[in-house]
């Protein structure tokens, strides 16, 4: 998969993916040849995602990050979604020790006390067992869209990730909340009933909070940082994360 794994590929992917339906976009990924990994996080626009892949049988490995901080409605829906579509969702988990060194280090819920303690959290629950879901992949399938974020506003279709050395998919980049729900009206897809209480991005149970009309969507998530790019690491590099170096466990 060398010939495909870089800038130049990328770029032709992404103009190529640009003209095509999202099924369309996908299957085309699963087609290249290679191993394709779709990580759901049971959002709305995953379950989009989701539901494509398991409607159209696409040769996409869906993964997802169990946390171990999940919402229960998040668990409920992997089981669901599994149901719906006749298919797996693997779940990859953190390693027990790293968990245990987090907490004699910062406390289980120590989170809430830096952007470097939150980071780590997120090294642990996520960033690790994301580079186990990953392995062997050529192309990396998110849910990113450009109207999540003032940080996602440049979302393209398909980027070189360098870091991962693999493709990275984005094919609801050009995809508005409004046409998200119109897609899970129009095919019945089973979304989180958390959506429906102000929780427009759902992710660990003490990082999530409902968001006030008016918000941006992913306002409720890591509320106490003062920062408008927070993110967890799974979508920048992690050379740009402030002060993970010194707390990756
Ligand atoms: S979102 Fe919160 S609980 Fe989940 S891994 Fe990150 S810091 Fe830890």
């Amino acid at each position: 998969m060398t010939a495909l794994t870089g800038n130049g590929t990328s770029q032709a992917l992404n103009d190529q993916l640009a003209s095509l339906g999202l099924a369309e976009r996908l299957a085309l990924v699963a087609e290249l040849g290679g191993r394709a990994v779709f990580t759901t996080s049971l959002g709305i626009e995953d379950q989009v995602i989701t539901a494509a892949i398991g409607t159209e049988r696409l040769a996409i490995d869906v993964v997802t990050l169990e946390t171990g901080r999940l919402f229960k409605e998040t668990v409920d829906l992997i089981d669901e979604t599994e149901s719906q579509y006749g298919m797996t969702i693997t779940r990859y988990v953190p390693v027990q020790d790293d968990i245990d060194a987090y907490a004699a280090k910062y406390g289980l819920n120590g989170f809430y006390e830096s952007v470097e303690a939150r980071h780590a959290c997120c090294s642990v629950r996520k960033l690790k067992p994301l580079a186990r879901a990953l392995e062997g992949a050529s192309f990396w399938i998110t849910g990113l869209r450009r109207g999540q974020s003032g940080n996602r506003a440049d979302t393209p279709f398909a980027e070189f990730d360098a870091e991962r050395n693999l493709i990275k998919i984005n094919p609801l980049a050009d995809w508005d909340i409004g046409r998200i729900k119109a897609y899970v009206a129009d095919h019945a897809v089973p979304v989180n009933p958390m959506h429906a209480r102000g929780y427009p991005s759902i992710g660990c149970e003490p990082c999530t909070r409902a968001i006030k009309p008016g918000e941006p969507e992913r306002a409720g998530r890591w509320w106490w940082e003062n920062d408008d790019k927070r993110e967890c690491g799974l979508h920048v590099p992690e050379a740009a994360l402030p002060s993970l170096e010194s707390s990756a466990l």
